[in-house]
């Protein structure tokens, strides 16, 4: 049998042999990056994968784009991380035929329209309706703090479709087509000065049952296929970042080229910080074996929430680092953000101090962390939850 490395080696040299990568269209070569199964390795056979371990995607990745294959931007993102695992996982024959190859050409941008005014942490409680009309849904609601749905092409739904059942089992999610009349998208402005993310209106879309995800009801299952790969995303543990790297370069750049007053304080906080940063980083490196020996472990859980504290502590420490300086030379001006970003460019502390506020809330918060770590991981009893088994319409707002 030929290993895993040759048949990636010999499928990476046929595309590239076919095309190349500095000379042809990104969208045709990702097309065919996609049919010859090297998109998501670990993917079916058919549907851009070769049914390998993920861990084989580096060694496509590396290839690829060492040869000069322009990388993945936002219009990659939420389908790459997100919609491509969830439609696969979950979706039916036609609909990954359909949306795999154009979530990994970009072709379709996606978006993530799960949270409302009125439910976030309490996702299972959201209220945005969909009724069914013949062949069709037609969906009334609102959603929020939805990263990136201006350039959206298409949105990871959630929505209700029974609203007698208990809150979990009423639910069916959608690839809702972003174009579609009624679909509202509107700015919110962050901390930064950019908006990054947007509120959505929905008002008598009309979504054809055959984009579908999963059965009707089922829609609370399928997003956890979306969440835990935002979780693992966001945590880093989609792949190892060399040490040193990401926001602790930055305190290290700043402290040996911009502190003229190394304060031996200062110094421990950034060592601590290095040390915090190297041990995540580990943790995530070990998450990733044991993931790929099949025993997925408490790390990976445990790698959003630290990343967070990480994150955040890290960029306080570079504002305190460059004391006054850190208050001038950043703009707050009104941006669209057409890239995203959890860690940024040497220079981009002031601006991602502001940023990483929004790390221990995006894609759950610290506290819904610390929840699912003791609940699932530690075995603690549950919270008490008295509206689980209630009809959503009887649960009280
Ligand atoms: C930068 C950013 C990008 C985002 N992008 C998207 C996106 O693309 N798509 C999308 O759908 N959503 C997105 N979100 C929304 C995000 O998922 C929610 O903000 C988050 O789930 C929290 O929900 P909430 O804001 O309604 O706060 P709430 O749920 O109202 O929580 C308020 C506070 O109460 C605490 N709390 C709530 N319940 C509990 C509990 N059971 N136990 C202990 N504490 C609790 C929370 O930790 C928090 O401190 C984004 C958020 C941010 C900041």
């Amino acid at each position: 049998m030929t290993d895993p490395a040759s048949i990636v080696d010999e499928r990476v040299d046929k595309l590239l042999a076919e095309l190349d990568p500095r000379a042809t269209d990104p969208v045709e070569f990702r097309r065919r990056q996609y049919d010859l199964g090297l998109a998501w390795v670990h993917f079916p056979e058919g549907y851009g994968g070769l049914g390998l371990k993920p861990v084989f995607q580096r060694q496509v990745d590396a290839r690829v784009y060492g040869a000069g294959a322009p990388g993945p931007g936002a219009r990659h993102f939420f389908g790459l991380t997100m919609a491509g695992p969830t439609i696969v996982t979950n979706g039916s024959e036609e609909l990954r035929d359909r949306l795999l190859p154009r979530a990994f050409t970009g072709e379709d941008a996606w978006c993530q329209l799960f949270s409302e005014p009125g439910a976030g942490s309490d996702l299972a409680g959201l209220a945005t309706r969909a009724v069914r009309d013949g062949d069709e849904w037609i969906v009334n609601g609102q959603k929020v703090w939805n990263t990136l749905a201006h350039i959206a092409d298409r949105g990871m739904l959630v929505a209700r479709t029974d609203p007698e059942a208990p809150k979990h089992k009423g639910l069916t999610y959608f690839a809702l087509d972003m174009h579609a009349p009624g679909v509202e998208v509107r700015p919110l402005r962050q901390i930064t000065g950019e908006a990054e993310f947007n509120e959505v209106y929905l008002t008598d879309v009309r979504i054809p049952d055959a984009d579908r995800i999963g059965d009707t009801g089922e829609g609370w299952r399928v997003s956890m296929t979306t969440l835990s790969n935002e979780r693992t995303t966001i945590g880093g543990g989609g792949g190892a970042p060399p040490r040193g790297s990401g926001a602790i370069a930055e305190a290290v750049r700043i402290w040996q080229e911009e502190v003229a007053d190394q304060r031996p304080a200062l110094r421990d906080r950034l060592i601590q910080l290095w040390v915090e940063a190297e041990v995540l980083r580990l943790t995530n490196v070990r998450a990733g074996q044991n993931r790929r020996a099949g025993n997925p472990g408490p790390e990976g859980s445990i790698a959003k929430l630290k990343f967070a504290e990480v994150n955040m502590a890290i960029y306080e420490l570079c504002v305190d680092l460059l004391g006054a300086d850190a208050m001038v030379g950043y703009d707050y001006d009104m941006r669209r953000a057409q890239q995203l970003g959890l860690t940024g460019p040497a220079g981009s502390s002031r601006k991602m101090f502001l940023r990483a506020r929004a790390n221990s809330i995006e894609g759950g918060t610290s506290e819904i962390q610390r929840n699912i770590l003791g609940e699932r991981v530690l075995g603690l009893p549950g919270e008490p939850r008295v509206d689980k088994d209630l009809p959503w319409s009887q649960v009280p707002r």
